[in-house]
Parts: C-alpha cells; sequence; structure tokens
C-alpha cells in the first residue's frame, strides 16, 4: 500500500506522529477490517491533524472499517488504522514518500507546463468519437465494436485523438528540458527504466485518474471483473522512452505492480520493440518458464492502446533503429493486492499453479488408475481360479 497514495491530491502529510498522552490511550478491540468497502460512508478528513499516514490513505482505509468501527470518534478510528498500517509502511517507505511528496512540491512550484489543458480532463479532446461511444453504451458488445483480443486477456484498442499524443510528446520533452536546465534529477518510472518519466510527478495525476475510473474501469470491470472490484484505488502513470542511446537492449519479463496495465505506444518511428506475452504468473512464479501455449509477441503499432493485467508477464524486444516511446498506466487495487497476500490457491490466475494443480491431479488420477487395475486383476484372478483361494484356507 502506498504512503501517498497516487499523488492525486492527498500531498502525503507525511510529519512527526502526534504525541497523546498515557490516559489518552485506549486498547483497541480486536476486529478485521471488512472484505468490501462501505461506499455509503463519509470518511472523515485528517488534514488538520498532525499524523505521519496522509489523509486520503487514512480516508480510504476507514470505508473498510468494521461497522463498530465506523461511528467512533476519528482519533480512535486513527488508532485502529495506524495498528493496521504499521504493519504494512516501513520506515523506508515513509522517508521515500517524504522525499517523493518534496519532489513533487518543487516540480508544482517552478513547472510551467506548455500545454496546459492536457492537465484538465477533456475526453472530447483527448479520446476518439467511436472510444467515447463504445465506453458510453457501456456493454461488452459495444466494447467488442472497437477491440481485439488477439491473445485472451491482450486487448488491442485506439483510444487518443493523434492530436493529445503528438502534445503529450511535447509536454514530457519539456519537462524533460526544464528538469535538465534546474540540474532535477528525473525520479525513474521503475527500477528498470532509465529514460523514463512519471508523468504524476508533473502535474498530469488527475487526468490519469479521471481516465482510469471514467475510460479505462469499464473495460475492466467486462473483461477483468475478478481483479478490479468496485473501483481502482490509485495508479502509477509514466512514460518511456526506447531506441538508439535509449533503452536499446531487451529488458527480460516482468509482472506489473498493478492489477491491470494499459499500455499505449505513442510513436514514434521505430523498427523492432515486439511487446512479449509470457504468461500470467503469481509472485512465486514470476521467473518460471513460459509454456509454449502461454507465448504471445505482438509488434506494436503508434497510437495503439494495450490493455492486460499486471500479472501476465511482459517485457518488449529490443528497439533496434528509431525512436519508440510507450505511456502505462499502472491501475491498481488495495483491496486485491491485500487479498492476494492471504491467497493461497493461484491455478485460476497463474500459469505455472494451474500446470503443477493438473500435473498433480494426473498423478494421483493415474495411481487410482493403477490401484484400481490391481485390485480388479486381483479380485479376477480370485474368480477364475477359485481353487487357490481353497487351497490357502485348507493350508492353514
Ligand atoms: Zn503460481
Amino acid at each position: 500500500m502506498a504512503v501517498d497514495g497516487d499523488g492525486t491530491g492527498g500531498d502525503g502529510d507525511t510529519q512527526p506522529p502526534v504525541k497523546f498522552s498515557a490516559e489518552e490511550e485506549t486498547e483497541m478491540p480486536r476486529m478485521w477490517l471488512s472484505q468490501f468497502p462501505n461506499s455509503e460512508h463519509v470518511s472523515d478528513n485528517y488534514e488538520d491533524l498532525d499524523l505521519e499516514y496522509s489523509s486520503i490513505v487514512l480516508r480510504s482505509l476507514e470505508k473498510y472499517l468494521p461497522m463498530e468501527m465506523l461511528k467512533a470518534e476519528r482519533i480512535l478510528k486513527y488508532f485502529f488504522m495506524s495498528d493496521i498500517l504499521e504493519k504494512y509502511i516501513t520506515y523506508g517507505d515513509l522517508t521515500m514518500a517524504k522525499n517523493r511528496k518534496e519532489y513533487r512540491q518543487n516540480i508544482k512550484s517552478n513547472y510551467h507546463p506548455r500545454f496546459r489543458e492536457l492537465y484538465d480532463f477533456d475526453p472530447k479532446m483527448y479520446l476518439l468519437y467511436s472510444f467515447r461511444n463504445a465506453i458510453s453504451e457501456n456493454t461488452e458488445e459495444s466494447f467488442r465494436r472497437i477491440i481485439s483480443e488477439p491473445f485472451p486477456g491482450v486487448f488491442v484498442f485506439q483510444m487518443f485523438q493523434p492530436d493529445f499524443i503528438q502534445r503529450l510528446l511535447k509536454e514530457v520533452d519539456n519537462f524533460r528540458i526544464w528538469a535538465f536546465m534546474k540540474n532535477l534529477k528525473i525520479r525513474k518510472p521503475t527500477y528498470k527504466t532509465i529514460h523514463g518519466v512519471v508523468l504524476d510527478d508533473f502535474g498530469l495525476s488527475i487526468m490519469l485518474n479521471k481516465l482510469m475510473q471514467d475510460f479505462i474501469f469499464p473495460l475492466c470491470k467486462v473483461f477483468f471483473p475478478d481483479v478490479c472490484g468496485e473501483m481502482f484505488d490509485s495508479h502509477h502513470g509514466f512514460v518511456v522512452e526506447y531506441g538508439e542511446n535509449r533503452n536499446v537492449a531487451e529488458l527480460g519479463y516482468q509482472i506489473d505492480d498493478s492489477e491491470i496495465t494499459l499500455n499505449v505506444c505513442l510513436g514514434k518511428q521505430f523498427e523492432g520493440g515486439e511487446l512479449c506475452f509470457r504468461g500470467t504468473r503469481c509472485k512465486k512464479h514470476a521467473r518460471e518458464d513460459a509454456h509454449p501455449e502461454e507465448i504471445f509477441d505482438y509488434r506494436q503499432i503508434p497510437g495503439q492502446a494495450i490493455l492486460y493485467r499486471g500479472c501476465h508477464r511482459n517485457g518488449a524486444r529490443a528497439t533496434t533503429s528509431g525512436s519508440r516511446v510507450n505511456m502505462f498506466l499502472w491501475c491498481k487495487s488495495s483491496f486485491f493486492g491485500e487479498m492476494e497476500t492471504y491467497q493461497k490457491d493461484f491455478s485460476d490466475m497463474c500459469g505455472q499453479c494451474a500446470h503443477e494443480t493438473k500435473e498433480k491431479e494426473s498423478r494421483i488420477l493415474a495411481s487410482k488408475t493403477k490401484e484400481m487395475i490391481r485390485i480388479e486383476s486381483g479380485a479376477k484372478r480370485s474368480t477364475d481360479k477359485p481353487w487357490r483361494v481353497y487351497v490357502r484356507r485348507s493350508k492353514k
């Protein structure tokens, strides 16, 4: 769970914990979080308190509190939630969140966007009519009209206006140049990427959040109903450039830190860079080889969006010439992330788990069949040669 949410307004109140006198400390009853959020509940605001967790995280978590706690005083709810958060958030996480907050604050105060209109959400300006129309109809049939599924669990479609893509590319360049001039080291989107920029860091998180909620979530609800629940509650949006003088080599395969990944090829002109899928995997089997039926390579086309599960192991072949830029939107659900820690059987989502379960069942079946044949042949011998039984009995 992220300390500072996705930065869509939380601005992480990462400050020293508030001090309470001993008599104020109350022993909390042992209770569990609800399995589903209480969407009717209006969470308290914690921004005025000097707490170590951001108000946005607390407000989100409050919806999962058990009924007994929902009407409790705000500070009691905070104690209860901080006990839970402590198990997941380390001092390192808190420091990282604090640094990120300062980094974003610096950009927010000093960076002047080139295209301000990108930062507000105007679907008519950003999105193709056919895409908007399919989403507003909101049926599987309308989605299938504009979406193809070249491989199970991989959905391909066009969604952005070309003009939006061009402006986004120019805005990213503008930010890079500004950071260079200011001698600001750009935060890497993931530990693997070298030439990447986090879009949320320079103010695009409101736009990305609305894109995720209003346009990507309806698709996921139909195509991936088991992993998106009521709504995604955070995202990580970034752009990575590959090609000559950039990330040339293949970076291997990975599972994304997301429930669902939207991957859009923004351009430009390039050769190579095929997107490779190598089976869905749980964390335990993230490095297991792919089975032949799990291998799928897809040639990327500028402007095309691809939607797949974060656990669908993916990678890209080297971009051998030209320049390729992709935008990624990792859509996350803390509820499903949390559920995964308690789940023991992943055979419904992990190809390797399913493979092992099938092998185990085959072994059990083979052993049972062998046993039945043995019993049957034993019984047959007894029937065919009753004198053997007679001789054995008469010897006793
Ligand atoms: Zn597995």
